[in-house]
């Protein structure tokens, strides 16, 4: 009986390139075939090293952000790419932040460590219903970048404006840049918004840059009524809208 060793596949079966084997040799217009040429001259043998396939890139990379990062729309060329060192209010819906933070984390290495959370999580958290972390500000030290989405949090809670502000000033204790989410249709404003305070406003004018990314989709025309609007680009902010004061580097950018 002859028994044949299982080799087990590392990428995807389906994979054209590979087979799913996940790696191919490297070829003359590799950088480490070069290298390996360089070192060794004519012994340099492009089977001493492997390159991982696109298909196992790709494999590794839903690993590492999840599935509702891993299939947000695919954009080429994210509107976040030179803001990764820099505290941003965004103004965007969640589809949309998602493509954009899909793309600037497929262009950075997978051990890059990011953490995207919500005003909910944070309240939890304050409550001391989370199992992992002690307090906010413990939590919101590590990362190196941290997206904090409001919005999420659905009943009035009297903390909330200083739990989300606790966050962001243990962020600012630790110097490392964070990124707030709002939505649309959640006007940061007083009596707009369960996370609004004057304290919390303040911090961001003065330590945020305000970013607004358009609504890319149309959205389903809501039903009339119920004092909802129906316009489909009410995504599309107007330069300076919730930014009464316009100054210090909490300052508007359409993307
Ligand atoms: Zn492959």
């Amino acid at each position: 009986m002859t028994r044949t060793k299982k080799v087990k596949l590392k990428g995807d079966p389906k994979c054209p390139i590979c087979s799913g084997q996940g790696y191919l040799a490297l070829n003359e217009e590799d950088d480490e075939y070069k290298r390996l040429v360089a070192v060794y001259g004519e012994y340099a043998d492009a089977y001493m090293t492997v390159k991982r396939c696109s298909c196992l890139e790709q494999m590794r990379f839903r690993d590492k952000v999840g599935n509702a990062l891993y299939n947000a729309d695919v954009i080429e060329e994210g509107a976040l790419e030179d803001h990764g060192e820099r505290n941003l209010f965004l103004q965007s819906n969640r589809s949309d932040f998602l493509a954009h933070f899909r793309s600037y984390l497929w262009n950075r290495p997978l051990d890059y460590y990011w953490r995207m959370t919500t005003d909910m999580d944070l309240i939890d958290i304050f409550l001391g219903k989370s199992e992992e972390w002690p307090s906010v500000s413990n939590f919101a030290r590590g990362p190196e970048l941290l997206v904090l989405q409001l919005g999420f949090q659905s009943y009035k809670n009297i903390a909330l404006s200083g739990v989300v502000l606790e966050c962001l000033k243990a962020r600012q204790f630790v110097a490392k840049p964070t990124w707030v989410v709002n939505p649309h249709d959640l006007h940061f404003a007083q009596g707009q918004h369960l996370a609004w305070s004057p304290e919390l406003e303040y911090h961001l004018e003065e330590e945020y840059r305000k970013l607004t990314i358009k609504a890319q989709r149309e959205r389903m025309a809501r039903p009339n009524g119920f004092g909802f609007e129906t316009s489909l680009d009410h995504g599309d902010a107007e330069e300076g809208q919730g930014n009464a004061k316009g100054a210090g580097r909490y300052r508007n950018l359409d993307l």
